[in-house]
């Protein structure tokens, strides 16, 4: 008889399924030359802030809209997010723009708040919360997962099969950088996680310039590789005035500054394309 060995092919794996996935997140479509761009603060802080945010976003040409409600910060000191108060103005700025909303759920008892929000993000520190990755598997939305910040593609891939394996196709996989010995930047931007986890898998896959450097001045060239390298798309923090911002201010474009380095993403995605 012949041996069965336990899942010898993988969900996530191309052996298993040659083409590029396509997740569908609203309107947008991103995989298979749908190139997506979320913008958006780190933290949701007020009406004012998100709505602002929302509109000049949109009008520079993101697609999507991003803004942490529950935040996992370092510190318990740290501001941890309006909460269930932030979904809802998410779920205004969705009214307001039309815009599809990426926000991190951090615990599996949120999933109702969440009902609304299109693209439910599981953050870097969660990559490997098993429990969360099997009841978001549970749901049919589009889940974003961000890489661990020692993980490697292996194990990325495995969380990734965690939602795959409890019955959801829609999961996007997101490079945000790693932990290395450099300190000058955040974390160090694993280029090369592009490609490779391209060639390993048929979901798709997006960079975080943002967290993976840590600073607003090295973003745009960031963005730029990973799009070069085959990215099918970027998620980018934005913050009208970055100095105040409650998290994440010192890596946060502004408005004018995400509009500029929009008109490069498309020249670039259209040199591709040629
Ligand atoms: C975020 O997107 O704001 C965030 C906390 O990201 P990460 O999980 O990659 O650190
Ligand atoms: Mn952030």
């Amino acid at each position: 008889m012949e041996e069965i060995r336990y899942k010898e092919k993988m969900l996530y794996s191309r052996e298993l399924h040659p083409d590029d996935t396509i997740v569908q997140a609203g309107e947008v479509s991103i995989g298979r030359g749908g190139f997506a761009v979320i913008a958006g603060p780190c933290s949701v802080e007020s009406e004012s802030q998100i709505m602002g945010i929302a509109e000049a976003v949109k009008e520079a040409g993101a697609d999507m809209l991003r803004g942490g409600a529950y935040k996992p910060r370092t510190s318990p000191y740290d501001f941890q997010g309006l909460e269930a108060e932030g979904i809802k103005l998410l779920l205004k700025a969705k009214q307001e723009t039309g815009l599809p909303i990426v926000s991190e759920i951090m615990d599996a008892g949120n999933l109702d708040l969440f009902e609304d929000i299109d693209v439910l993000q599981i953050g870097a520190r969660n990559m490997q919360n098993f429990a969360l990755l099997k009841a978001v598997g549970q749901t049919d939305k589009p889940v974003l997962i961000k890489r661990g910040i020692s993980a490697t593609y292996q194990e990325f891939l495995t969380a990734a099969e965690y939602v795959l394996s409890e019955g959801n196709p829609n999961v996007i996989l997101c490079e945000r950088g790693i932990r290395t010995f450099e300190t000058y930047t955040r974390s160090t931007m694993d280029i090369a996680a592009v490609p490779v986890l391209k060639r390993l898998s048929h979901l798709p896959v997006l960079a975080d310039p943002s967290h993976a450097c840590g600073r607003s001045e090295l973003v745009g060239s960031l963005a730029l590789a990973a799009t070069a390298a085959g990215a099918d798309g970027l998620m980018i923090e934005v913050h009208s005035d970055p100095k105040l911002a409650l998290s994440d201010g010192r890596q946060s474009l502004t408005p004018q500054q995400f509009a500029e380095l929009m008109k490069k993403i498309r020249a670039l995605t259209g040199a591709l394309n040629a």
